[in-house]
């Protein structure tokens, strides 16, 4: 299949892997639970839930590893907000976000792992950086020195003055006397009154938010990896830290083959997000709406592109997925079998183009029509009807069920 590699800004190809030969890697950046799932999130991992079920289709096994980033400020802050402790609220968000995965039938990740449970692994990786004089240690914090990597930031194909002014907007604290370097990240830290901490060599203190994925990733699917995935939002600072800190440590180049960013979803013009509160949230969608129905419309815009969402739009969708439905519940009649073989090689052909959702939905309505067409004409659809039912599980639709 082609992929866009954001690391290369090309379409390049991605030879899969036989389940036998090696399984695929894949991680994805997972959330901060602190608050409820928004369609945001929900697309991205609809994007990847879909290439994994093609990869899988196209015969490949997936180690796939998606993170909990329970040790981070936005947690602490909202736990102290509302009178509970970090771990109580970290617990419930995480239980709301793992149900709206479940609900939009997603696969669940084979490692799931939370940050605040892998800190050795985190101190580890910190150690190896300051050992090899990546990191430097200043009053109980770590920090990475970007000067020590000449291609620090290759990615996001930027000058310094706009990586500076973007990791500014995104966390990086510019005016840290200890820094070297206004754009050096913070590796360990030691934290502010009240939030938990953890022995390490440097002191009390806890992880930076970046190091939390390069352990992670590295410790659930080894030193190199096939594919890492994230809201675009997430390429620079946080993966572009990710690749400095990984391939420091490893040594190994590239840290993941391919970068895959999935684009923002807009409410009304803006970002969706939840620090401008335009949210819609995920449960709420799913209460109005069918699973299939937000699962169809939020596949049927190219995943790379921005995703301007709009309420009423979500039925139309129901609509499509409707006409699915009604198409693998038909009868047909014993008139000359219909034959599809050409929507699965269209289907195939659409998401072996960079996973082309929009074009592999337009197969699926195509073929659904086609078959109640031929049902109403008293053909045999069985087979149609195999091979459709298999192309909508590609695309994560739930099979209807004979109880409506
Ligand atoms: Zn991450």
């Amino acid at each position: 299949m082609y992929l866009y590699n954001s690391f290369t800004a090309t379409r390049e190809p991605f030879v899969i892997p036989t389940a036998a030969e090696r399984p695929v890697t894949l991680y994805v950046c997972g959330v901060t639970p602190y608050d409820t799932t928004h369609v945001g999130h929900a697309r991205t991992y609809l994007v990847f839930d879909v290439l994994i079920r093609y990869l899988r289709w196209r015969g490949a096994e997936v180690r796939y590893c998606q993170n909990v980033t329970d040790v981070d400020d936005p947690l602490f802050e909202r736990a102290e907000r509302d009178g509970i402790s970090w771990q109580e609220l970290s617990r419930r968000e995480l239980e709301r976000f793992v149900s709206d995965c479940a609900a939009l039938n997603m696969i669940a990740p084979t490692y799931l792992p939370k940050a605040s449970e892998e800190i050795a692994a985190v101190i580890e990786m910190n150690e190896h950086l300051v050992r090899l004089g990546h990191a430097y240690v200043c009053e109980g914090n770590v920090y990475f020195d970007i000067h020590t990597d000449p291609n620090f930031g290759a990615m996001a194909r930027m000058g310094y003055e706009a990586m500076l002014a973007t990791a500014n907007q995104r966390g990086n604290t510019p005016n840290d006397p200890r820094k070297r370097d206004p754009l050096d990240f913070v590796l360990w830290q030691t934290g502010k009154p009240g939030e938990p901490t953890w022995e390490s060599p440097w002191g009390m203190g806890r992880p930076g938010w970046h190091i939390e994925c390069s352990a992670m990733a590295t410790r659930y699917l080894g030193p190199q990896i096939d594919i890492h995935g994230g809201g675009s939002d997430l390429l620079f600072p946080h993966h572009s830290c990710e690749i400095a800190q990984s391939e420091a440590v490893t040594g190994k180049r590239p840290f993941s083959r391919f970068w895959v960013h999935v684009g923002m979803v807009y409410l009304d013009g803006e970002k969706m997000s939840k620090s401008l509160g335009n949210l819609v949230l995920a449960h709420k969608a799913l209460q109005e709406h069918q699973a299939n129905a937000l699962r169809w419309y939020l596949l049927h815009v190219p995943y790379r592109d921005i995703f301007p969402y709009e309420r009423g739009e979500v039925g139309g969708a129901g609509g499509q997925a409707g006409h699915l439905h009604d198409a693998l519940r038909a009868t047909g009649g014993a008139a000359t079998a219909l034959d599809v073989s050409r929507a699965r090689e269209a289907f195939g052909a659409a998401l072996a183009d960079d996973l082309n959702t929009p074009l592999a939905l337009d197969v699926l309505t195509r073929t659904a029509h086609e078959v109640l067409r031929a049902a109403a004409e008293g053909r045999d659809i069985e087979a149609a009807q195999a091979t459709l039912a298999e192309l909508a599980g590609v695309l994560g639709f739930q099979h209807p069920t004979g109880d409506e």
